[in-house]
């Protein structure tokens, strides 16, 4: 029989490892187990012939996921996943964020740089920061009026309440403690914030991604304003290290299918592992609240933006929404729209044919400051809040929420869990006790997947729009 090289070192490593796990014992069963994971990948991709593209290959594996963290949870192997499943998660995220700054910035000064005039530079600004600003207003206020229609916290029992109080009140805590911290800011330390005291520093952190947006596009206008030839050099450069960060992120998503899965599963377990029936009964008593802020991500996803895309673009809707979908899948398992940024970014060009200049700009400021799915979240989670501690919202404290909301999701990291952070500050805002928090911990972590999804599909939904804008005026 003719055997592949693929099949040989697997024969290879499992003859090995039985082999030394029967000689030396738990040394080698350890190691069997720490690369238990990408074994299983490198078998199951070594015997299943057919060739699948990567999104169906990501989605089998979100669904591999489920079902091998359902198990896990059934048969109790808790600290198996998180010790020998979780961490290839881990590798994963880190690797997307690893690209994620060299990436903006070569990007970014290769797109500003070759813009032929800079009064198109203005107004892809101005289209880009009214767009992002018009789609967070929009989701706040659809949130609000689905929360007012449906009401969930109006029918949540008392027990529940003091329960959850008690359960999560630590967790709710610290969350207001960081909470503190933004809000005891002073008010231009936003716009210190944009501007780095040391390029090196902003590039070496990637919370700093608004300071390298602002380096790059200083750095993209001095190269137009320069003659050809003093910028020549730098300007291959810039082109040569483009193209080779693009294939480093083609050569990343290979891992994506084998990260995807250790992040779902080990999320999975990590909700249900100890007290599978617990952690269902609390996911159910904030089913109607929970589902109100879902059904809220569904109409921004299905509805909003492909009415905008009709309506201002000559974009098939349909076509968009299928673009879209492995940016959504990076983006839902990962938590992050700021990991999911150099998807985002790849899939807008190839996929939506947006231009370079347009992608390199729009969406890393989108990825950092718009976040439609995080606005929509914290206003059905203040109303909901509010309706479970029997206070009645006046309009003005309504009206005061879309203010608030709008501005901490503009603060809202792209990171898992920031945006209940900021949920902190509008609840302050509007007067309902913080600790109001500690009522929707349960749900948090699905609920950010799902917002997650919402943050990235809004931001190539408004590069879809101004790149098409673009197009018409050039
Ligand atoms: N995880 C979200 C994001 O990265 C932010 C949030 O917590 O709402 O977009």
């Amino acid at each position: 029989m003719k055997l592949t090289l693929q099949t040989k070192i697997l024969i290879g490593i499992l003859i090995g490892n039985t082999l030394g796990a029967i000689l030396f014992g738990s040394f080698f069963l350890n190691t069997l187990m720490a690369i238990a994971v990408p074994l299983t990948f490198f078998i199951l991709k070594s015997f299943v012939r057919i060739k699948l593209n990567l999104q169906t290959e990501i989605l089998l594996s979100m669904l591999l996921g489920v079902i091998f963290g359902s198990l896990a949870i059934h048969y109790r192997l808790v600290e198996f996943t998180a010790m020998f499943v979780k961490p290839y998660g881990a590798i994963f995220i880190s690797l997307l964020k690893a690209i994620a700054v060299p990436l903006v910035f070569v990007s970014l000064v290769k797109g500003i740089s070759s813009l032929s005039d800079m009064s198109r530079l203005s107004r892809l600004s101005i289209r880009t920061i009214i767009l992002y600003m018009s789609t967070t207003v929009i989701a706040i206020s659809f949130g609000l009026l689905l929360v007012n229609i449906v009401n969930p916290g109006n029918s949540f029992s008392e027990v529940k309440k003091q329960e959850l109080r008690a359960k999560f009140a630590k967790e709710a805590e610290a969350k207001t403690e960081d909470a503190k911290k933004v809000n005891d800011r002073p008010p231009l330390q936003f716009l210190l914030d944009f501007i780095p005291d040391n390029m090196f520093k902003a590039a070496g952190d990637n919370s700093k991604m608004l300071q390298i947006i602002f380096i790059a596009i200083i750095f993209g206008i001095a190269m137009i304003m320069l003659p050809d030839k003093d910028v020549l050099a730098f300007k291959n450069f810039v082109d040569s290290l483009n193209e080779i960060i693009l294939k480093v992120i083609d050569i990343i998503m290979l891992y994506a299918p084998i990260g995807v899965f250790a992040l779902i599963s080990s999320l999975l377990v990590e909700f249900g592992g100890n007290n599978l029936s617990d952690a269902l009964d609390l996911f159910i008593a904030l089913g109607s609240y929970s589902l109100t802020v879902i059904v809220g991500l569904m109409l921004m996803l299905f509805f909003i933006y492909p009415t905008l895309i009709f309506i201002f673009t000559k974009v098939k809707p349909g076509h968009y929404l299928k673009a879209v979908i492995p940016i959504q899948m990076v983006a839902f398992s990962t938590s992050s729209s700021a990991a999911t940024l150099p998807v985002t970014m790849e899939h807008c060009e190839k996929s939506l044919g947006i231009s370079k200049e347009v992608a390199s700009f729009v969406l890393p400021i989108g990825a950092t400051i718009n976040m439609d799915g995080t606005g929509l979240y914290q206003s059905v989670s203040a109303v909901f809040i509010a309706q479970v501690f029997g206070y009645d919202l006046t309009m003005q404290q309504q009206l005061n929420i879309i203010l608030t909301a709008t501005l901490a999701s503009i603060g809202t990291a792209g990171v898992p869990g920031a945006g209940i952070v900021m949920l902190v500050i509008v609840l302050n805002a509007i007067g309902i006790a913080t600790e109001g928090i500690a009522l929707i911990f349960a749900v948090e972590r699905i609920l950010d997947m799902f917002r997650t999804v919402v943050n990235v599909t809004g931001d190539a939904a408004v590069a879809v729009i101004v790149d098409s804008k673009d197009k018409e005026n050039t």
